[in-house]
């Protein structure tokens, strides 16, 4: 039989109380730390994930498609989907 066992039943349990109010208190501040160290680690790598799939997505941005072309009668600016220059009414090619 143990000595624990033959204690008073009250006496058990005020030194069980005593023992948990210190084991909570050490437990409180231990566990402060720990959420402290958990924001930052979440934190963290929520900003590192948004760095990496930023700098992902840019490099997957294909570059931008021009949506206009040059006449190669007049040099003048068109829409790439024109037919006819706007400027000079020659006929250009559609470029696919
Ligand atoms: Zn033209």
């Amino acid at each position: 039989m143990s000595t624990e066992a033959r204690r008073p039943p009250l006496f058990h349990k005020a030194e069980a109380e005593s023992k948990s109010f210190w084991g909570e208190l050490k437990g409180f501040a231990l566990k402060g730390n720990v959420v402290d160290l958990a924001v930052a680690v979440v934190i963290g790598g929520a900003f590192v994930l948004f760095l990496v799939i930023d700098k992902l997505l840019r490099a997957r941005q294909a570059p931008a498609q021009p949506t206009t072309k040059t006449c190669p009668f007049c040099m003048e600016t068109i829409p790439k989907a024109a037919t006819r220059c706007r400027a000079c009414t020659s006929e250009v090619v559609v470029e696919v």
